[in-house]
């Protein structure tokens, strides 16, 4: 027996709302969906006339019904707002490109502009290039910290007044839960707050954080809008999953649980003492972070210097890591010095203190060879007159009088030990000129100042962690893999943007 819609609409209801458990018919239910988001935006103040918005696109779920569901309200109600897409291309073959379509087709339908950032781009290394490097273990540590900054560029690039993403009431109530079962109190506080940002950064705001994430689903079914819902291959089994099968039992028994949880995060404070990170630009890219160097130029240092694990765990670990490199680093550099020395010893000789790199074959006797580190040139000179300096290595030179004598060809094994070292000094960023390093110690001083990594501000045993989500409300350590993706996929432990 068909049951009436409870608003009295006069129409049969079709479904049953998840949130509230009225029965309601689609119509009604659309209407109660949209204007709850109304009221999220208008009490929250998320936006102002006139601005431009920027909407995190992943295709999934939850960021296509956002961007519905923002232009429906748009035109409703006029806010004014002008509407940008904007998508992350994380580099991940038969997922991202698949999803990115999902976008187009979004962007098409909703008439609204759509840019798109790949990481590629901007860090020179698909999520494809990261994982064949670090493996599967930290991935998604990579992802959603470049994720997050890729945002934050974007929005600057677009010149917006906000990002708007797909955050469900869902992802809120299992960061709550997560940050509880951690004790990671400090974030607790910060997690539920519906707008984030600190001063001179684009904030973000999430426009769905009353929404459930069932009733979003249902939404995107009824309005058969098209999203991705393919999960990432990349996807792991990380602790959010546990928290989110916890918060499923607990809302089949009490489906107002996800609002209580958020309810509870929202009005808990938090004690004087317990110190909360404050947030300011990174010294070297200019975007968000809560230490000196942000997370994003740690990793992708630790990436670009073949140290995947670099930015992984605590700083104080990031910082032993990096003298352990830089002390190998010299390490190497030396053996190439000392290599280079027994090649000069067995085949150049020294003329005026300029090496002279002819093939002298009266060397044994009438050379005296040095090191390239020590050279003295009153001391070791050329016992034959040397009437001009070398001029090209590859043509014969006047280097010695007796020409008979001077094959001038470099042996293959100096070539050989010369290009070595140039590949070593141009690794480690130390200008190639005809000024050679002369001691050790200068050619360590430059490689010092090269291969410093400055996370000395960062505070010794001050935990380094990780904001994995594009909101910082997901904290994500060495142990926990937990996904930040977009995927869209229900019931993935994925989350929207
Ligand atoms: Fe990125 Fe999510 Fe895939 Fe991890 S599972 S690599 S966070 S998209």
């Amino acid at each position: 027996m068909p049951v009436p819609c409870a608003t009295g609409c006069g129409r049969n209801a079709s479904l049953k709302r998840p949130k509230t458990g009225d029965a309601l018919c689609k119509e009604c239910f659309f209407w109660a969906f949209e204007t709850e988001i109304h009221f999220t935006i208008t009490r929250g103040e998320l936006f102002n006339r006139g601005d431009s918005v920027a909407v995190a696109a992943s295709g999934g779920k939850d960021s296509t019904v956002l961007a519905h569901v923002l232009k429906t309200l748009n035109e409703r109600y006029n806010y004014g707002l002008n509407l940008i897409l904007l998508s992350i291309d994380e580099g991940i073959t038969g997922y991202r490109d698949d999803s990115l379509e999902t976008v187009m087709q979004n962007s098409a339908d909703y008439v609204m502009p759509l840019k798109i950032l790949s990481y590629k781009d901007l860090y020179g290394w698909t999520m494809d290039e990261i994982v064949a490097q670090i493996g599967r273990k930290n991935n998604c540590t990579f992802c959603g910290v470049f994720r997050r900054q890729a945002l934050d560029r974007g929005a600057a690039l677009l010149n917006v007044k906000c990002i708007a993403t797909g955050h469900n009431a869902d992802d809120i109530a299992e960061t709550v839960l997560m940050n509880v079962l951690r004790g990671d109190i400090a974030r607790l506080k910060r997690c539920t707050a519906i707008s984030t940002g600190s001063e001179g950064t684009i904030p973000r705001v999430k426009p769905l954080k009353y929404s459930y994430e069932k009733e979003i689903v249902m939404y995107a079914h009824y309005k058969k809008l098209v999203y991705f819902s393919t999960e990432c291959v990349f996807a792991p089994n990380a602790y959010r999953g546990h928290a989110r099968a916890l918060l499923k039992d607990l809302e089949k028994i009490r489906p107002t649980c996800i609002m209580d949880i958020i309810y509870s995060g929202e009005t808990m404070s938090v004690k004087e003492e317990v110190t909360l990170p404050t947030q300011r630009t990174c010294s070297r890219c200019n975007f968000v972070s809560s230490q000196e160097v942000c997370k994003a130029c740690v990793l992708l240092e630790g990436l670009n210097k073949g140290l995947p694990k670099l930015g992984i765990g605590k700083s104080s670990k990031a910082k032993r890591m990096l003298e352990e490199y830089n002390a190998k680093q010299n390490d190497s550099l030396q053996e190439a010095i000392s290599e280079i020395n027994d090649e000069f010893k067995k085949n150049n000789c020294i003329s005026k203190g300029k090496v002279c790199k002819s093939n002298c074959k009266s060397k044994e006797n009438k050379h005296s060879t040095t090191d390239l580190n020590t050279v003295d040139a009153n001391t070791n000179s050329c016992e034959q007159v040397h009437s001009n300096e070398v001029t090209d290595d590859n043509k014969e030179t006047k280097c010695c009088n007796k020409k008979q004598y001077c094959t001038n060809k470099k042996t293959n094994e100096t070539n050989e030990s010369n290009s070595k070292a140039e590949k070593l000094l141009a690794e480690y960023g130390i200008p190639e000129s005809s000024d050679k390093p002369n001691s050790i110690e200068e050619t360590n001083s430059s490689q010092d100042k090269v291969c410093e990594i400055d996370v000395s501000n960062s505070v010794d045993n001050e935990e380094f962690d990780v904001d994995l989500h594009t909101n910082d409300e997901v904290i994500l350590k060495e142990e926990d893999n937990t996904c930040a993706g977009a995927c869209g996929k229900v019931d993935s432990l994925h989350i929207g943007f």
